[in-house]
């Protein structure tokens, strides 16, 4: 791969290095080796690499977010800020057409949140109207929860956009009998049917990305991944429910990433993104951190183990997750990676007119 330059690995691997401090505890330190030995490198660098060298300018991009904890449609702050971060880099940098794709019930703290990292929301059949001079567009719906009807949205989300890419960021898979879990316990009634989208990606050869932090994300269903996944999470051998086969994920993905929270995962790959586009301000700042994950909670968003919205995430507190993006961006100041190179980030607006 003709990115693999000393540069770019200097990055990859500090950054790696960030997004897998174990603060909690959690076993992150086992599901990174997993994942790492499975790609040959870093499972984040080869997420990066592929967007960069798959999405080009025009390209609609498929993201899916929102880890459900309670049957009344609650969602995680991890997940849907890293999508945001995502997003706006694909939209804001590489001129792609993202469309991020939630539960039904939140759409509008997914919007909130994208709001909050500097972008317009719009419907997703509208993304495939937005012309060159236009800029910070990103499309959002919901994604079914009836699988029948997540199977036929599936293809055609796939046939109206044709997306170069699909990626989740801390979303539940499913296990090897269909059921989705929430702390060990069946949520498939409840939960959006989101291995169906990966399962179509698979079969038209998209390139799909699981960003997880615990293995019951989409992204573990490789054997070995699967393996790792099954020992890491509290319930991936033995669930709460009758099904008795554990919640460990079995989709399919081309590459999985893991971190410590999937949000940092998520950065990660834009951080990386950015040393690739060499234009170190095309990764989002500690300011931006903070409005998005403000804007999360307020809009109904909360922490998976407090269970409420106290601006944390995965139960660290908002300090840790701006200083851990500007962290990110000093490893891009270390290499050396330029400012505003290569049509990036103006801070006074870049329309074209
Ligand atoms: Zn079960």
């Amino acid at each position: 791969m003709a990115y693999d330059n000393e540069k770019i690995i200097k990055v990859a691997e500090n950054v790696d290095r960030l997004i897998t401090m174990d603060l909690k505890p959690s076993p992150i330190h086992e599901l990174y080796k997993a994942a790492r030995e499975y790609h040959g490198k870093s499972p984040t660098l080869l997420a990066a690499e592929k967007l960069v060298e798959r999405v080009s300018p025009g390209d609609s991009v498929l993201l899916i977010t929102g880890a459900l904890i309670s049957p009344f449609g609650t969602g995680e702050t991890d997940g849907p800020i890293g999508t945001a971060g995502l997003a706006r880099i694909l939209c804001l940098h590489m001129n792609a057409r993202p469309i991020i794709l939630t539960m039904p019930s939140m759409v509008a703290m997914v919007r909130s949140t994208a709001r909050a990292a500097g972008l317009n929301c719009i419907e997703p059949q509208q993304i495939v109207e937005v012309e060159d001079y236009m800029r910070g567009f990103v499309g959002i719906s919901s994604f079914p929860i009836d699988d029948g009807e997540a199977i036929r949205n599936s293809k055609d989300l796939m046939e109206t956009f044709n997306p170069k890419a699909v990626i989740s960021v801390e979303v539940t898979g499913s296990n090897r009998l269909g059921i989705y879990h929430a702390y060990g316990r069946d949520y498939s009634r409840y939960m959006f049917k989101a291995s169906r989208l990966f399962e179509e990606a698979k079969r038209r050869n998209i390139l799909t990305i699981g960003v997880g932090d615990r293995g019951n994300e989409i992204g573990f269903g490789a054997p070995k991944l699967h393996e790792a996944a099954r020992k890491a999470h509290p319930f991936g051998e033995k669930c709460r429910c009758p099904c008795g086969e554990g919640a460990a994920d079995v989709t399919k993905v081309d590459v999985t990433v893991v971190a410590m929270v999937s949000n940092w995962g998520a950065y990660g790959v834009e951080a990386i993104i950015s040393a690739l586009l060499n234009n170190r301000d095309a990764m989002h700042d500690g300011t931006l951190e903070s409005r998005m994950l403000h804007a999360s909670s307020m809009e109904g968003a909360v922490d998976g183990r407090n269970q409420t919205p106290d601006y944390l995430v995965d139960s660290l507190p908002e300090m840790i997750h701006v200083g851990l993006v500007e962290m990110m961006r000093a490893v891009l100041v270390a290499a050396k990676i330029e400012s505003g190179a290569s049509g990036g980030h103006e801070p006074f607006g870049k329309g074209k007119y």
